[in-house]
């Protein structure tokens, strides 16, 4: 199983911002409300996520961390099974088979178990007092994976793309407060409440942010609503374009090109405008599972989302065009 977990690392576990995407999902989906972040050097010395969640029964902490399925790796065959079965339920055990790894967790306040993982192996297993809720520390990450480490880039730069991660999901989940901080340092803070412009302020410049309008557009059973750019804000920079499939952030070519179909001959060719999309559509429409990491989704229907988007754009455009 330690070989099993390795190869998920592999696919799930690129990078430090990939580690940090997982466990900040894993708080959403426990209801969290408060979630803090902490990183070193990059992540690849520590990531630490603290949450106020509903926290892992002591009990199952060792459940959380290993996997789930009882087949043995036997051959390369099996391990294409494992490919096409996606990453449920194998995010944390992959983490913790190429790192060391610390969970901390309480379902209700000052009862509270600890877990502590070495390269796949559990080396502590005690009760701790601690409020509701669950700490995640991923330390020296891919240390027993030399070929891993080699493709990290410096510090500054996987800070950089943690810091992104976690404005992106910060963007999509306004009732949420979250901090992230480097080395002790305050990078962002997003308030409870907030609205999705003022935390979009916090990593767009301010009147980039002040010139956009509000897209809300409902066509049975999907609804689409954000922010898109002034075409007169349109700029060189193709990265500002955050787009949102029920909630989760992920990287589509028929959402973004149908955006940049709307601004069709109100920007020059080679500039892009900004926005920020959130897509709702019946999950049984949409496919979340293509990617391991589920930052690529399949939609049943591409041409109707692609008129569906363009549409809710160019009318937003129109209605605000001088
Ligand atoms: P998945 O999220 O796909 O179920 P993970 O490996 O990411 O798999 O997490 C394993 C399990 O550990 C989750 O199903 C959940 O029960 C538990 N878990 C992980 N993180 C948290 C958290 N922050 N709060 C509560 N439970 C958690
Ligand atoms: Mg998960």
């Amino acid at each position: 199983p330690e070989l099993q977990n390795q190869i998920a690392a592999g696919e799930v576990v690129e990078r430090p911002s990939s580690v940090l995407k997982e466990l900040v999902e894993n708080s959403l989906d426990a209801g969290a409300t408060r979630i803090r972040i902490q990183i070193r050097d990059g992540g690849q010395s520590s990531i630490k996520v603290s949450d106020n969640g509903f926290g892992i029964p002591e009990e199952q902490l060792e459940l959380a961390v290993t996997r789930h399925a009882t087949s043995k790796l036997e051959n390369l065959q099996d391990l294409q099974d494992i490919k096409s079965f996606g990453f449920r339920g194998e995010a944390l055990p992959s983490i913790a088979s190429v790192s060391r790894f610390r969970i901390a967790s309480a379902r209700q306040d000052g009862d509270g178990g600890v877990l502590e993982v070495l390269h796949g192996r559990i080396v502590r297993q005690d009760k701790t007092a601690m409020p509701q809720g669950t700490e995640i520390e991923v330390s020296d990450l891919f240390s027993n994976v030399p070929a891993r480490l080699k493709f990290l880039k410096k510090p500054g730069t996987e800070t950089r793309k943690c810091a992104e991660l976690v404005a992106r999901i910060a963007l999509a989940n306004p009732h949420v407060d979250f901090e992230f901080l480097n080395a002790e340092r305050s990078v962002h803070r997003f308030l409870a409440g907030q609205e999705v412009a003022q935390r979009l302020a916090a990593i767009w410049p301010r009147e980039v942010v002040e010139s956009m309008h509000a897209v809300s557009h409902e066509d049975e059973p999907l609804s689409i609503h954000g922010l898109v750019g002034d075409p007169a804000m349109a700029q060189a920079r193709p990265d500002r374009i955050l787009i949102y499939v029920n909630g989760r952030p992920v990287q589509d070519k028929t959402i973004l090109s149908a955006i940049r179909e709307a601004y069709r001959g109100r920007i020059l060719g080679k500039e892009y405008p900004q926005a920020v999309i959130f897509l709702c559509i019946p999950p049984e429409e949409v496919d979340v599972n293509v990617h391991p990491a589920k930052t690529e989704v399949r939609f049943q229907d591409d041409g109707s989302i692609f008129r569906i988007v363009r549409r809710a754009v160019l009318l937003t455009l129109e209605r605000n065009s001088h």
